[in-house]
């Protein structure tokens, strides 16, 4: 009705509306109204629509109704959980006083204010309800200074925050390991990736960064972020600012940032982790993923780590061992291994509670999973330190779980066992902790009971057996008589007072009574007060020990990692790696873990299978019939380097392996899925990559590369690809081909040779045995495979006659490679190429430009063109 007596100019309500649009910007406004949040003109019509909910007006805007939908403020996190993953972000409008503190600022019609006091987005969510246990959840932030790009990026569940500095065309790997669900560009930022949002340039600014990081970390001395790169100061104030933005100055949770190097990490660029479903299966989502096979963890923070751990294995040999090590021990104690990982699956999340509490927003729930977790943390720490010959890693992080002795007792005396995760109705505070409180309970009880004992003199004394006394949110306490005994408590006299008639019955007052309520009212008003005191009191004490209580956290997910790993190398007899100083692969008896138990659900058996990569004889060509098993023989490889890196035990019967710098997966276009661009042109962007990045220490899987165009291209593309991996990259390599002309490079490439995947025709069936096995395929078994696939048996012998021609012309002809044979060696022709290059480079030096002529820069030109 304020709005309809307003036709002319908007309502006061929706200038007010209208200023928080402006300010949530592109975030839809939950604007709160009551019990709901609601959401107006174009954030209803995407909100209805996004939560299949009714699409409402109200009022006039503009002479237009206002499309209006709204959620309950009680269920909101469930809306909010489906607004975010449908990629929205959505600014929380409160109302920063009562009605009553309205009316009695600006009379009755005074309108209650209202001001946005969070922004909900996908980087920066700590609630339970709206995030994945096992999964990080990462905002990062990125800037270029100076040349170099800044990269912050965290977790504030738990606090992770890490800076790394990297070469601009590191990013997109280094954003493929992170995997942030929010990414902050610093506006003008060349290329922003899709989807970033892009901040002001002033909140990158690196000494303001500096600046912000000494602030919100309290440090006193200049040396303390004097390790940090101007980049990586500039990319962690943009993260700060963001932060600041999003909890409108409330900070939440976050650790000392780690300065990581990129050469600390096995580099994985985003083809490579697709290609090998390292975190995320082909269709997304864990199934189908080495994680996926590879977690047995049994808490939410375990799996967050292993995740980690495999999206960035390492490059420190004695940090790899000692991880090792770690599992190893669990590896050969199934009993212990056992018991630590029940006492693990008890322990609640400790990391994301201490997020909640330390952005503003803990309850007492979340200082009972503090008090279980850390007490749990004590008693597992107790008896792992009580064991012999403890690993170095253990030795090293179990101390994390040490002091939190009176802070446990404090939270175990004060709250209840199942501490509520609402705070406003009281009673999580333990009977015995506090005097006060629990006489001011007992006083709420005694006058409950005295109501009792009135409701039973009172009945007595009016003669109405039915009398009641009753108790509801509107009145209170009151005394309840059925109708047609109501006069007889209406006299004068008789010590009630009416307050209110209804249909059947006749409700009253006494003195006595509103006495008793009044007694129940303050205590109870008293005592959650008290309560509310000691919860602050609480969070405030495990804020202070915020650092100390996620390094526990952090010790109790490496032990969850290791175990589950030693759990997970049990199950299926994986080994333990040895690690080389020589760039070398040796791996007998290797299995692809993901298609291996995929298998297993069949009961077919996994053909195990070697590899033998040294400097000497560093590129395997790897052919044979299609489905023979060559892709799940390269990424088996691949990924036994990945866990091994990851500090992990291999599907194996053993591993000797020189540490891998890169890893790279490439897949020929015909299986690749891409969208828009042309699948062959990603191949080659893809493949171009490789060969501008492989090291002598990298690992670089290619699988039928070239096939994605025709016969001659392809051909011609995969030999010269080859040949430069071989010659210049010097990096260990697997080739899968179908094209049998390269098996002719064994004559010029010494360290390549030559494997397939061995296949046998049986009563005129095609039996593929999976088996790798050296040299080159005797035949490509395509219509055998065709057989195989089911295609009818004309059209194969139709195809039967067609090779038979073919094979013909070839051995008259020499085949499709037949002009190959006087090819000049890789190294001569880019001898060629580069003498070509040098000699124009001479006559482009020598040139005076100012001495020519018109006609001579002419002339020049031409001859110029000759020598290109
Ligand atoms: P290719 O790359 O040669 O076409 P794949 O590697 O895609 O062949 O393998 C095809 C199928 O063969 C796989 O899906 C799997 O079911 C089976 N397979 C592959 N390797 C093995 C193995 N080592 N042992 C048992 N089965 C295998």
């Amino acid at each position: 009705s304020k709005e309809k007596s307003a036709a002319n100019g908007p309502t006061p309500m929706m200038v007010q509306y209208l200023a928080l649009k402006e300010k949530a910007q592109d975030c839809l406004l939950f604007y709160r109204m009551g019990d709901f949040f609601e959401l107006f003109f174009e954030d209803a019509k995407i909100a209805a629509e996004t939560l299949d909910i009714a699409l409402t007006s109200r009022g006039s805007h503009g002479g237009d109704p206002i499309p209006m939908c709204g959620v309950p403020v009680h269920s909101s996190e469930a809306y909010l959980a489906k607004l975010i993953k449908a990629g929205h972000r959505v600014a929380i409008a409160e109302q920063t006083e009562t009605p009553e503190e309205a009316k009695a600022r600006g009379g009755y019609k005074a309108l209650v204010s209202r001001d946005i006091i969070r922004f909900v987005t996908a980087g920066t969510l700590t609630e339970d309800s709206l995030l994945d246990s096992w999964a990080q959840n990462m905002l990062a932030c990125i800037c270029e200074i100076g040349g170099e790009v800044g990269i912050a990026a965290a977790d504030i569940s738990t606090g992770h925050f890490e800076v790394a500095t990297l070469a601009p065309k590191l990013i997109a790997a280094e954003l493929a390991r992170i995997g942030p669900s929010e990414l902050i560009v610093a506006e003008g930022f060349a290329h922003p990736p899709v989807g970033a949002i892009i901040r002001p340039k002033a909140d990158f600014d690196s000494a303001s960064g500096e600046q912000a990081l000494r602030v919100h970390f309290a440090l006193e001395s200049p040396s303390a972020t004097a390790h940090l790169t101007r980049a990586e100061c500039g990319a962690a104030g943009g993260l700060l600012a963001y932060l600041a933005h999003a909890g409108q100055g409330k900070m939440p949770f976050l650790k000392m940032p780690v300065q990581r190097s990129h050469a600390e990490h096995m580099l994985i660029d985003r083809a490579t982790r697709e290609s090998l479903e390292i975190t995320a299966g082909q269709r997304g989502g864990r199934a189908g993923s080495l994680l996926h096979e590879a977690d047995r963890t049994v808490t939410g923070a375990g799996a967050r780590m292993l995740a980690a751990d495999l999206a960035a294995p390492l490059m420190d040999r004695q940090a790899i061992e000692a991880r090792l090590e770690l599992v190893r021990w669990f590896h050969d104690a199934p009993l212990l291994r056992d018991a630590v990982r029940a006492a693990l699956r008890q322990m609640p999340d400790i990391a994301r509670a201490l997020g909640r509490i330390v952005a503003g927003r803990g309850s007492p729930r979340d200082l009972g999973q503090l008090r279980d977790g850390l007490d749990a943390g004590r008693a597992l720490r107790e008896r792992l330190g009580a064991m012999e010959a403890r690993p170095a890693l253990l030795d090293r992080i179990l101390p994390a779980l040490d002091g939190h002795g009176a802070m446990v007792d404090k939270l175990m005396r004060a709250l209840i066992p199942q501490p509520p995760t609402e705070a406003s109705q009281g009673g999580y505070i333990a009977e015995g902790y506090d005097a006060a409180l629990d006489s001011l309970r007992l006083a709420g009880r005694d006058a409950r009971q005295a109501i009792a004992a009135m409701e039973a003199r009172y009945r007595e004394q009016t003669g109405v057996a039915a009398l009641k006394i009753k108790h509801n949110a509107v009145l209170g306490y009151f005394v309840e008589v059925p109708a047609r005994h109501g006069d007889a408590l209406l006299r004068a006299d008789s010590g009630f007072t009416h307050r209110q008639t209804m249909a059947g019955a006749v409700r009253f007052n006494s003195p006595e009574l509103h006495e008793e309520a009044m007694r129940i009212t303050q205590a109870g008003g008293h005592a959650i007060a008290a309560e509310a005191a000691h919860l602050e009191e609480m969070l405030e004490a495990a804020i202070a020990r915020r650092a100390a209580i996620a390094a526990s956290a952090d010790t109790l997910a490496r032990i969850d990692v290791a175990s589950a790993l030693a759990e997970r190398a049990v199950q299926s007899g994986w080994c333990a790696p040895i690690f080389d100083s020589e760039p070398v692969i040796e791996i007998e008896g290797g299995r692809h873990p993901v298609v291996e138990s995929a298998l297993s659900k069949g009961s077919e058996r996994f053909v195990a299978n070697d590899c033998a990569l040294a400097p000497a004889d560093r590129l395997w060509l790897v052919s044979g019939p299609n489905m023979g098993g060559k892709s799940t023989f390269l990424r088996q490889n691949a990924l036994i380097i990945l866990l091994a890196q990851a500090g992990s035990f291999v599907p194996a019967s053993s591993a000797r392996l020189g540490l891998v710098d890169r890893l790279f997966s490439r897949v020929g276009a015909s299986d690749n899925l891409a969208q828009g661009q042309s699948t062959f042109m990603v191949e080659m962007v893809e493949t171009a990559a490789i060969l501008a990045q492989a090291t002598e220490r990298s690992f670089v899987i290619l699988d039928e590369v070239g096939r994605g165009t025709s016969t001659y291209d392809g051909l011609a593309l995969a030999w010269a690809i080859v040949e430069a991996i071989h010659e210049n990259n010097r990096c260990r390599c697997l080739f899968a081909t179908h094209y049998h002309e390269l098996t002719r490079l064994t004559d010029s490439l010494d360290a390549l040779s030559l494997h397939h995947v061995r296949a046998k025709e049986y009563k005129g069936d095609l039996v593929l045995l999976h088996e790798v096995g050296p040299g080159p395929a005797d035949r490509s078994y395509g219509i055998a495979v065709a057989k195989l696939a089911g295609i009818s048996p004309h059209v194969l012998a139709r195809a039967k006659d067609v090779l038979d021609r073919l094979e013909k012309g070839r051995a008259q002809t020499g085949g499709i490679a037949a002009g190959l044979g006087d090819l000049p060696l890789f190294s001569a022709a880019l001898d060629a190429a580069e003498a070509k290059v040098d000699s124009l480079r001479e006559k482009l030096t020598d040139l005076d430009i100012d001495a020519l002529s018109p006609r001579d820069a002419l002339d020049l030109l031409y001859d110029l063109k000759k020598l290109a």
